[in-house]
């Protein structure tokens, strides 16, 4: 199942989207998506609607250095565990949303990734129980001021921005994320391209890692790290992220 969260002519909804790409429908959720979701009745053809983020999420943690051949371009060797950090939720924004350039940067990068949408809360997660607290997979745009985690020393300034977390288009909820393609464009020319199988740490590994430092819970999305290709992004660029199976998420790049 694909769930969003779209803007339509009666407000915002969760809904679930069905059908055939060009005639789909988002069906409206009754509340929230997580468990059984129940449905209204209420449906809009997708093309009238705005895909808003597909979740509102109340932390988002991140992996670092997770593909060996991104490490590498980074100058460091890939660490043995894996690397975690924060974004806040204010960083969050849906598709089309312009990333805003902040003035105090000169290099603002994309960072296309795999991101992990929890479904339940938990903590203490076995790695192979991992799928039974994810609700689904989601393409996230991990958009970094790389002069700033350079001299900053921690990531938080450099990760934190307002507009710096673009997720979308939707969740989709029967994948397997073993094996993807993912790849990421800049104006149409291709800047990253890996698959999911040359993380380091795998899925149910990053699940566990993390739940054993905090709790999780519902919405709270785990993006798991970049491959090689990073770059920087410019006013007037368009960035799209695409993981196989998911969907393609697409943004614009302005300064503020
Ligand atoms: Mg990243």
């Amino acid at each position: 199942m694909k769930l969003g969260r779209v803007a339509s002519q009666d407000g915002v909804a969760f809904v679930a989207i069905e059908g055939d790409e060009g005639a789909q429908v988002a069906k409206e959720i009754a509340e929230h998506p997580f468990g059984d979701p129940t449905f209204t009745g209420r449906s809009w053809p997708l093309k009238e609607t705005r895909l808003l983020a597909p979740i509102l999420a109340t932390k988002i943690i991140a992996i670092g250095k997770n593909y060996a051949a991104h490490a590498a371009e980074m100058g460091s060797e890939a660490p043995e565990d894996p690397v975690i950090f924060l974004k806040p939720n204010t960083s969050i924004i849906g598709p089309g949303v312009p990333i805003v350039r902040p003035p105090s940067s000169e290099r603002v990068d994309y960072e296309g990734e795999l991101a992990i949408v929890i479904g339940r809360p938990c903590k203490d997660v076995k790695a192979a129980q991992a799928s039974s607290v994810i609700l689904g997979y989601t393409v996230a745009n991990d958009v970094t001021a790389r002069d700033q985690q350079k001299v900053d020393g921690q990531w938080t300034r450099a990760k934190g921005y307002d507009t710096f977390c673009p997720l979308g288009p939707w969740i989709e909820t029967e994948l397997d994320p073993s094996d993807l393609a993912i790849n990421t464009d800049l104006d149409g020319e291709n800047r990253q391209s890996s698959r999911t199988s040359l993380m380091l740490h795998k899925v149910g590994d990053i699940v566990e890692w993390v739940s054993r430092v905090m709790t999780l819970l519902p919405g709270d999305v785990i993006l798991t790290g970049t491959p090689e290709g990073i770059g920087p992004m410019e006013a007037g660029s368009t960035v799209s992220v695409t993981v196989e199976g998911i969907g393609t998420l697409t943004n614009p790049v302005v300064d503020k």
